[in-house]
């Protein structure tokens, strides 16, 4: 079933929700102390009952220093991946009720997010490796065929000094991987 905007508006009722479902999305609320994080209540802020460690969960993400309420904002996010052939940023602020500035800024943000997250750039090195799959190969080797191919093979391609991606691929041949 599709996930309406009523099911949205219930997930999702105030700021306190959206912050509560950013935090899950990248932390545990179980500090390695022992202690629970809780919402600082007013702050856009979590902090452990134990120790007092904070985390801002919406550091480094697009909602950092918006001043737009999260629930917008999950709103905007709802309609652009609803729209199949994309959105406009008017088409945004006719939807949202809000000014053409925040609907754009709000955009562009999302545009710049899911592009983040699409082909890694700059020098990226690549290597294979074989994981899984027991099975012997043999006291001289002679069944190292077999053993090999009962084996997963894992690509990985990393960013120097940045993100890495990671995927199973169905073998390690030059022609394969190049594609
Ligand atoms: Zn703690």
């Amino acid at each position: 079933m599709k996930y309406g905007l009523k099911q949205l508006r219930k997930d999702f009722p105030n700021d306190k929700a959206c912050l509560q479902f950013a935090f899950d999305a990248l932390h545990s609320r179980e500090c390695s102390c022992g202690g629970k994080y809780r919402l600082v209540e007013g702050r856009k802020q979590f902090y452990c009952s134990k120790c007092r460690f904070q985390i801002a969960p919406l550091s480094g993400t697009i909602f950092e220093k918006s001043s737009t309420p999260l629930t917008l904002w999950w709103h905007a996010l709802w309609i652009f991946s609803n729209a199949k052939s994309g959105i406009s940023a008017k088409e945004l602020e006719r939807q949202l009720a809000v000014t053409y500035k925040t609907a754009w800024r709000i955009l562009s943000q999302i545009r710049k997010a899911l592009k983040q997250d699409g082909k890694l750039s700059g020098d990226v090195e690549m290597d294979t490796a074989y994981f899984g799959g027991r099975y012997k190969s043999g006291k001289y080797n002679e069944k190292q065929k077999e053993a090999i191919a009962a084996k997963s093979v894992v690509m990985g391609a990393i960013e120097r000094g940045g993100k890495a991606r990671l995927m199973i691929v169905p073998d390690s041949t030059a022609t394969f991987l190049q594609k």
